[in-house]
């Protein structure tokens, strides 16, 4: 492919991808409706290439940063099908559920990540077999694809994603942790549970045992023949590490005082505030935050930034009061905004497991010395979910459809 054959195949693929607004992503997920039932069940593993109609939604950044929830795609998706002809789809949203859930409920999990990645970084430092395989420059024709799509778009499909990490991990040979480190530099739907537990997954932690082969035959296959790749690892050893203490429960958060002014502190790790707080909520003012130091890559920076933005216009209009857009998350911004306010607390959504949850709670002193109190809100989605994440995907399918139907939505 000539450079500019591929510049403009990059270029295709991003438009392919939900403009960065809420609008922008209803509609996609609209559009995607007709197609989430049979057509996505026996579809959704084929991975046509960058720029070419899929089976798949490619909703990922809008559901990664909540521009749409997870209820409003299950919702809009029930409207038009039953839950029988809609479960497939269904049940890989709800593995994003999962996967937050699982991490909430292990948080440690996420903290030996970043350390076994410092010490993965430093262990590999100049490695030219890792240079290699980030620049896509491995001779595995699929790979080297993958990792050039990535860096290009933002974007790979879920199979490209299990095929990647396999081949990484076990053909490559080169440590897990960088690779979902990689992963989290270039994909605008980077997301601290669902990369880190899926490559986990992968290498066979999460799953003890349980490995993910990369085969030159069922990639061949689900890319309509657009790769034959060559030296492909023949087994897949599960790693090992040691033992993963039980799962801990759901932080209990304190109920928000609905008489104190309040200002509204809305984040990138959930983009739909007024879903989750009412019009008549005590807010006198919305201050939106990303923070670029609060994720990995450029690509998610941009995307992250824009809808962050066009957040805080809708927070704005459904509270009825003034916004400010800010790009740092801390105590000077958060204080002087409180205070111009007025505000005695602090209203959130709860940030689940990552760099904001980190922040925030680093800032929630600052705000006690001067009388504020940060409230986090969980989705009732997530509260009435996550505490199901306890042990394997298989247990926590089982809750899903009650849960749907106490919610009304199945
Ligand atoms: C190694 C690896 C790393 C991954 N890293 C991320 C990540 O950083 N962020 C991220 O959002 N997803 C991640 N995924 C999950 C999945 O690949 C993407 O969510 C999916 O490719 C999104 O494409 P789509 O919107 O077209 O999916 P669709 O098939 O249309 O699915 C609809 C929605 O369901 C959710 N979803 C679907 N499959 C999964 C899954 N297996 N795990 C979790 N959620 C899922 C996504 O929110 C997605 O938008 C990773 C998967 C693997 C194997």
């Amino acid at each position: 492919m000539t450079i500019w054959a591929a510049k403009a195949s990059a270029a295709k693929a991003l438009a392919m991808l939900p403009a960065p607004n809420r609008r922008a992503a209803l509609d996609r997920l609209r559009q995607f409706v007709p197609c989430a039932g049979a057509s996505y069940t026996s579809n959704r593993n084929t991975d046509p290439g960058p720029g070419r109609p899929a089976a798949v939604s490619r909703l990922s950044p809008a559901v990664r940063y909540r521009l749409v929830t997870e209820q409003d795609v299950v919702a809009e998706v029930l409207g038009r099908h039953s839950f029988n002809a809609a479960g497939k789809f269904i049940q890989e949203v709800c593995w994003r559920t999962y996967w937050k859930g699982w991490l909430e409920l292990r948080p440690a999990v996420w903290r030996r990540y970043l350390a076994e990645l410092e010490a993965a970084r430093s262990a590999t430092s100049g490695s030219a077999d890792l240079a290699a395989a980030e620049a896509g420059a491995t001779g595995i024709d699929c790979f080297d694809a993958w990792a050039r799509e990535l860096a290009e778009t933002g974007y790979l499909h879920n199979h490209a994603r299990m095929w990647f990490a396999s081949i990484w991990i076990f053909t490559l040979r080169l440590p897990w942790t960088l690779g979902a480190d990689f992963f989290l530099r270039h994909l605008i739907d980077a997301d601290a549970a669902s990369n880190t537990l899926s490559w986990r997954w992968v290498a066979g932690l999460q799953t003890a045992g349980k490995t993910y082969l990369a085969r030159a035959d069922n990639i061949a296959r689900y890319t309509d023949g657009r790769f034959a790749p060559r030296g492909l690892a023949q087994e897949a050893i599960a790693l090992t590490e040691a033992p993963v203490g039980p799962a801990g429960t759901l932080a209990p958060l304190t109920t928000p005082d609905l008489a104190a002014p309040s200002l509204l502190l809305v984040h990138h790790e959930d983009l739909n505030p007024e879903s989750l707080f009412a019009a008549n909520a005590p807010v006198e003012h919305v201050l939106a935050v990303s923070d670029p130091a609060l994720l990995w890559g450029d690509a998610a920076r941009r995307y992250a930034g824009d809808a962050t933005a066009d957040a805080a216009k809708r927070a704005s209009a459904h509270f009825g009061c003034g916004s400010t857009l800010a790009d740092a998350l801390d105590a000077d911004a958060l204080l002087s905004a409180a205070r111009a306010a007025g505000a005695r607390q602090v209203l959130t959504p709860f940030a689940p497991v990552g760099p904001v949850a980190d922040r925030l709670s680093a800032l929630e002193p600052a705000l006690a010395t001067e009388g504020i109190a940060l409230r986090p809100v969980r989705r009732r989605w997530d509260a009435g979910l996550w505490p199901h994440a306890r042990r394997g995907f298989f247990a926590f399918d089982a809750e899903i459809e009650g849960h749907l139907r106490a919610e009304g939505l199945a």
